[in-house]
């Protein structure tokens, strides 16, 4: 993908803080940090999303991301980490080659405080876990 930031920075054409690589995934630096420490796991071959990715290589990202998370953690000093993950405008993803975000947490270090949960009105979680099964393939 010629226009893609994270292929570019694959390929080299830009540069990255790289804090690993191997032959399929590659992670460095967030250049926009929720904290000090927050890195991004990527693939070296482009998909958009988790959805377009095959299998073996989303696999590959979690195991490294799993490496990553506990250097990161001692690193830092980090209380917690969250695996975040974009998928499309409407759930936040601006950089269209899939990507897992690992975010450092210190308590009270003020993101993402809130989780607005909702209930189910009647009926309503019976009619979406019907759907949900009917569509899994
Ligand atoms: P998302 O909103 O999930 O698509 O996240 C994209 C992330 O990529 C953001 O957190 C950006 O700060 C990060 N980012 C964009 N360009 C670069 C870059 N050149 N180097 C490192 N991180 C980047
Ligand atoms: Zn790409």
């Amino acid at each position: 993908m010629a226009d893609c930031i994270f292929c570019k920075i694959i390929k080299g054409e830009i540069p990255c803080a790289r804090i690993y690589e191997d032959d399929t995934v590659l992670s460095f630096l967030d250049i926009g940090p929720i904290n000090p420490g927050h890195a991004l796991v990527v693939p070296k071959a482009h998909y958009a999303t988790l959805l377009d990715a095959p299998d073996d290589i989303l696999q590959a990202c979690v195991a490294v991301s799993r490496k990553i998370a506990r250097s990161i953690i001692k690193s830092v000093g980090a209380d917690g980490l969250n695996l975040l993950q974009n998928n499309y405008r409407a759930a936040g993803q601006l950089v269209d080659h899939v990507h897992f975000h690992l975010i450092p947490r210190h308590k009270g270090d003020g993101f993402m405080t809130g989780w607005p949960a909702k209930s189910y009105p009647p009926g309503e979680l019976d009619k979406v876990l019907g759907k949900i099964r009917e569509n899994l393939e």
